[in-house]
């Protein structure tokens, strides 16, 4: 049996770091194993502007602890108003690595998303000029679409018709949930990825509503059912160089997660590795976690793989149940398995 898993150092293709205290507080533990992420740019108010990354990288970077290795791979937030010339000139630079697309509504602080389609059209062409991809929250938010159709709606009403008119343009479908995603990028013969978060390769819908409501394991996009799960895990661990890593990790507090109306996200970044390999093993796929993890992503977005590495150990790893921040505790998702590498 193998005792330990050494892969290149892997990255993080979608995480939410926050501002302030909260990103003091969680940006160790992603430093603690990622070399690289794509960061998510929905703050209040969101990072919109060229000038606007820079600050906030610059916030990021001072919050890292002495001696980590950590870059901060920016983005910005799509809106009916961004300027094409500001969103070239930040990638000219080498600022930022994507532009975000949140339907307006979609998710935590989508206020500012894009409405009306026809109005991102310039930037989207000036994108797809320039090879920037576009990374898209992949939910219509029409009241009439039930929330776990939502997905597959947004496929057929907006992103392919994004795609058609735009076919240089380069897309990641992030934090898929669906068979129908896995389906529509396996048909994609280029300029077409998704990311996998660690917690839709672990949890469906009933972790969620059976047996009691769970807060802590409700998320946008919303885990559907059981199929739908099976077809990310096997997209996950195939090695196809389409799919990667995103874990979405999105720290809220207890008090936020415990509300009547309570905040849509999970807390991933301490244990995600640890529960990947889990995932990668009872797959018999653990040869394949590497190009998830550390391969594919950086293959895309055009940039090295790492040179260092990460090794695994085959040991019980112990997570503490929450972190404390100063705004309060966070709780670690609960895969609600027995792990047993530790990072
Ligand atoms: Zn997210």
């Amino acid at each position: 049996m193998t005792q330990t898993l050494t892969i290149r150092r892997p990255d993080d293709w979608h995480l939410h770091l926050r501002d302030g205290d909260m990103l003091r507080a969680v940006l160790p533990h992603t430093a603690q194993h990622f070399a690289r992420a794509i960061i998510m740019p929905n703050l209040v108010p969101p990072v919109v502007t060229g000038a606007e990354a820079a600050a906030y990288r610059d916030r990021i970077l001072a919050a890292l602890p002495e001696g980590a290795d950590f870059t901060p791979l920016m983005t910005l937030y799509l809106t009916e108003d961004t300027d094409p010339d500001d969103v070239a000139k930040a990638h000219a630079e080498g600022l930022i690595h994507a532009v975000k697309l949140y339907p307006a509504g979609a998710t935590t602080n989508s206020a500012s998303g894009v409405s009306d389609f026809s109005r991102v059209a310039a930037v989207l062409g000036r994108m797809a000029e320039i090879g920037l991809p576009l990374c898209t929250h992949g939910e219509v938010t029409d009241p009439a679409i039930d929330i776990f159709d939502r997905e597959a709606v947004f496929i057929e009403r907006v992103l392919d018709p994004i795609r058609k008119a735009h076919p240089e343009l380069r897309v990641v479908m992030e934090h898929i949930t669906t068979a129908d995603a896995v389906d529509y990028v396996m048909a994609s013969d280029r300029n077409l990825a998704a990311t996998i978060t660690t917690h839709h390769l672990v949890i469906n819908r009933n972790h969620i509503l059976a047996g009691g409501i769970k807060p802590h394991y409700y998320c946008l996009p919303v885990a559907k059912r059981e199929t739908h799960r099976l077809a990310l895990r096997r997209a996950a661990t195939s090695g196809d160089a389409r799919f990667f890593l995103g874990t979405d990790s999105a720290p809220h507090t207890d008090a936020n997660k415990l509300l009547p109306c309570g905040c849509a996200g999970c807390f991933t970044a301490p244990n995600t590795m640890s529960i990947l390999a889990e995932v990668f093993e009872q797959e018999a796929a653990l040869d394949r976690l590497e190009a998830f993890a550390s391969r594919n992503g950086p293959a895309f977005y055009g940039l090295p793989v790492n040179e260092d590495t990460l090794t695994l150990v085959r040991e019980t790893p112990d997570f503490p149940g929450h972190i404390n921040t100063p705004d309060g505790p966070v709780t670690v998702f609960d895969p609600a398995m027995p792990l047993h590498w530790t990072a």
